[in-house]
């Protein structure tokens, strides 16, 4: 953004309801939506030059699309980061920026406590193509440094973890990836950048899953990979050769959630944290994770890095499956889902669900025993949240099929 431009130094309100949006000659108010596939061209000469980039303009959708693009530079206003590309999902995100900046022979890092999804793209497909990976636990600075080798070139972190709030210190793990010559990636997707910005922090690229709090409503798929636009050349290489790109009607419904951002995730806040506070007061509950929480581990660097907490906590029942289980099933209103960063608030055991392919043992190194319940807090009411909890919490077996 230049310094010209009407919201260079704005908000982040402002920049989420306005930056980016380009008009038509109708004169629309709302971003407009362009469902085609390819653009046509005045004659002969315009589409010879802008085949040859010579002229800038749409060709074809896979390379560029106007919705598309005014949700890219809404995305990377908020960032603070010069480029911004968008892809069909999280995982497409993850898999560009890979494509992009590793090559057969390369060592990455990644957080032990990553995305389940995150880990088999790295053990199972990339590893097909001479790409290693080691697994670092998040928040453990020595096994990062003692992990790190000469070729490596990439490491990744999500910050908190999911399902425990681990917390990983963003500018140290930055120093210690530049110190080799290596990027730092974090998926922010837990924080987005209403709470967490992590370039600020010296994090080379962002990396998000626009599915989950960018849209906040649940409807949609998307992600996006942010960063320099010299680190992000590559990654739009990618991504025009093999086509993991964003629908427009998709970056539309992501333009609408990024103008309510960052009201949803204080709200989600506020009601995660009172959510947090309630649960350690109740008979049933042995332990919360939430970065918000004073004794929580991370607490310390969650606030020098984060202007909040986030929607997704955790906490353990005394008891094991069975109890965990019993809880869930007496809810009558929070959705029984994996997904999160939803307005609705969603349930899930991760032992048996999001984490279920792990082994035994992989769960305890992890923390992620049978008697922990992940939450997902929305946006209802939180003495509703409480209510629909209590009922599990306090014993009554009561499962859904029969209420
Ligand atoms: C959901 C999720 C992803 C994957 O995103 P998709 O849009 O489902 O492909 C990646 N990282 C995190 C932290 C996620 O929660």
């Amino acid at each position: 953004m230049t310094l010209d431009d009407p919201l260079f130094g704005a908000g982040i309100d402002t920049l989420a309801i306005r930056a980016g949006q380009t008009r038509t000659a109708e004169g629309e108010h709302a971003e407009a939506i362009f469902p085609t596939s390819s653009y046509v061209f005045a004659n002969a000469a315009e589409a010879a030059a802008r085949f040859a980039g010579e002229q800038p303009g749409n060709v074809y959708s896979r390379y560029t699309n106007p919705t598309v693009r005014m949700f890219e530079q809404r995305i990377a206003a908020l960032e603070g980061a010069e480029q911004a590309v968008a892809t069909a999902s999280g995982m497409a995100a993850i898999l560009s920026l890979c494509m992009a900046h590793l090559k057969s022979g390369d060592h990455v890092l990644c957080a032990r406590e990553v995305f389940g999804t995150t880990t088999n793209l790295f053990t199972k497909q990339l590893s097909k193509f001479g790409v290693e990976t080691t697994f670092v636990p998040l928040a453990d600075m020595a096994a990062w440094a003692a992990a790190l080798r000469p070729n490596t070139r990439l490491l990744f972190v999500e910050t908190p973890s999911n399902p425990l709030a681990v917390i990983a210190d963003i500018q140290a793990l930055a120093d210690l990836a530049h110190s080799n010559n290596a990027l730092l990636a974090v998926d922010n997707c837990f924080c987005t950048p209403a709470l967490q910005k992590p370039l600020a922090f010296g994090a080379d690229i962002i990396i998000h899953s626009a599915t989950k709090y960018l849209d906040g409503q649940g409807r949609c798929l998307g992600g996006v990979v942010l960063g320099s636009a010299a680190l992000m050349t590559d990654v739009l290489t990618f991504l025009r050769t093999a086509g993991p790109t964003m629908s427009p009607f998709n970056a539309w419904v992501f333009l609408k959630g990024l103008e309510t951002l960052r009201l949803r995730m204080d709200a989600h806040s506020a009601n995660a944290m009172a959510l947090a506070q309630w649960l350690q007061q109740q008979a049933a509950v042995e332990q919360v994770f939430y970065a918000g929480l004073a004794d929580h581990p991370g607490h310390e660097i969650a606030r020098k890095q984060q202007r909040g907490f986030g929607g997704v906590l955790s906490f353990t029942v005394t008891g094991g499956r069975e109890e965990a289980w019993q809880v869930i099933d007496s809810t009558r209103i929070l959705s029984l889902t994996a997904n999160l960063g939803d307005v609705k608030s969603t349930i899930v055991h991760p032992a048996t669900t999001t984490h279920g392919r792990l082994s035994e043992e992989e769960r305890q190194q992890s923390g992620i025993t049978q008697n922990l319940i992940r939450i997902s807090v929305g946006l209802e009411d939180i003495e509703d949240i409480q209510a629909d909890l209590s009922r599990g919490l306090d014993g009554a077996k009561r499962p859904k099929s029969e209420v």
